[in-house]
């Protein structure tokens, strides 16, 4: 046997599939509405430096991240010190607040904050007068942002004379559920808010999910995520492109006879095979350690030849087993299995582990090969 160069795991990143998914959602949105991406945790573990590139290159501006940490990774490939005072300039803002870093250092980075509370707000406009901010209004998730009672704050109206305020915006809680009676709620909620502000402000309300649901909700700015890196933010088939592709190689196949157990715990006991055939079966070099979570202990599936192949025993942490006695022609030690990639999506695999697919692609490990395909233009 030859040996392998290098990788028992690959992961291929479409850079291309990602430009292509932000000009789709891009081209939906009412007119005057600016895309953004949201790039949090490194781009939802698909690598923020390299999707933010290649989608300034695409035009985008306005990226979000939640972490000072994330803004600055991505900082050097966007925000060229050279041309730091022009318009063509990115913005980075930083979801989780102004309390990450001094806020005069924020202010030199030249990241923006998003302002969830009225004491973010004091404290903006108290430490670095008339620097950039987003106002963030609660409408019903109740997880961060001003309430609409804080509006009523006396101070309120010279707080906001104190800031640069870029953009007055929301988070939508079940946009991927269209028929959902909060969506409709906190966009009023959102219209009423910026009443209640008596100034004009620049609004923004959609995640990927809540572009779907119309114009309506579009406003000045529309924040993306999912939906950039192939996720499905609709209910029904995805209208997005699949970005990425996981792949494991067979470390190893082995014949089990009927009565024996496979892996920890001894969970899956071998079936006896139709005509007395003996059933084999593929040890795989993926685990959880490299994120291919453990919940899809006797669940998950992979795909071989095209070919559904369940997974059988509890996944380990750097193996784990399938079923491959099915296939017409038999595997070869070495050969590629598709974990996530055309025949079975990211959401699929997000199903079987029981979560999101946020969550499996937020998850994906540092032990794999990666490749990321397409140009950074
Ligand atoms: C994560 C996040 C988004 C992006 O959401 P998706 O569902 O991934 O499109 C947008 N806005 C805020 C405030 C977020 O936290």
């Amino acid at each position: 046997m030859t040996p392998y160069d290098g990788s028992l795991s690959e992961l291929v990143i479409d850079l291309d599939a990602v430009a292509r998914n932000w000009l789709a959602l891009k081209s939906r949105l009412q007119a005057g509405a600016d895309c953004a991406a949201v790039v949090k945790a490194d781009a939802y573990g698909l690598g923020a430096t390299r999707v933010s590139r290649k989608l300034y290159n695409q035009g985008c501006r306005h990226f979000f991240v939640a972490h000072a940490t994330e803004a600055a990774e991505i900082t050097p490939t966007l925000v060229d010190a050279a041309t730091m005072a022009t318009a063509d300039r990115a913005r980075i803002y930083l979801l989780n607040g102004p309390w990450v870093m001094a806020a005069q250092d924020m202010v030199a980075a030249g990241f923006i904050p998003v302002l969830n509370s009225l004491e973010d707000l004091r404290y903006w406009a108290g430490m670095v007068p008339g620097a950039a901010a987003i106002l963030h209004i609660d409408t019903g998730m109740n997880r961060l942002g001003l309430s609409l009672d804080d509006l009523a704050a006396p101070d309120l109206a010279d707080l906001l004379a104190k800031i640069d305020l870029r953009y007055v915006m929301s988070h939508l809680a079940c946009a991927d559920a269209p028929a959902h009676p909060l969506n409709a709620l906190q966009r009023d909620r959102l219209n009423t808010a910026a009443r209640l502000l008596k100034r004009p402000v620049r609004l923004s309300l959609a995640n990927s999910a809540g572009i779907l649901l119309g114009g309506d909700y579009h406003y000045d700015m529309v924040r993306p995520g999912c939906a950039l890196y192939g996720i499905n933010p609709a209910e029904g088939p995805n209208p997005m492109q699949g970005v990425v592709e996981l792949k494991a190689r067979i470390v190893q196949l082995r014949q089990i006879a009927a009565g024996e157990t496979v892996g920890y715990g001894a969970s899956y006991t071998v079936p006896p095979a139709q005509n007395n055939a003996i059933k084999t079966y593929a040890t795989l070099s993926l685990g959880y350690a490299d994120g291919f979570l453990r919940s899809l202990s006797g669940r998950g599936a992979v795909v071989i030849g095209g070919v559904v192949c369940p997974l059988v025993g509890r996944v380990s942490m750097d193996s784990v087993v399938a079923d491959v006695s099915h296939l017409p022609q038999l595997p070869v030690t070495g050969d590629w299995v598709e974990v996530i990639g055309p025949h079975q999506l990211v959401d699929t695999v997000a199903e079987m582990a029981g979560t999101i697919g946020y969550e499996i692609l937020t998850s994906l490990g540092r032990r794999y090969r990666r490749i990321y395909k397409g140009t950074d233009l």
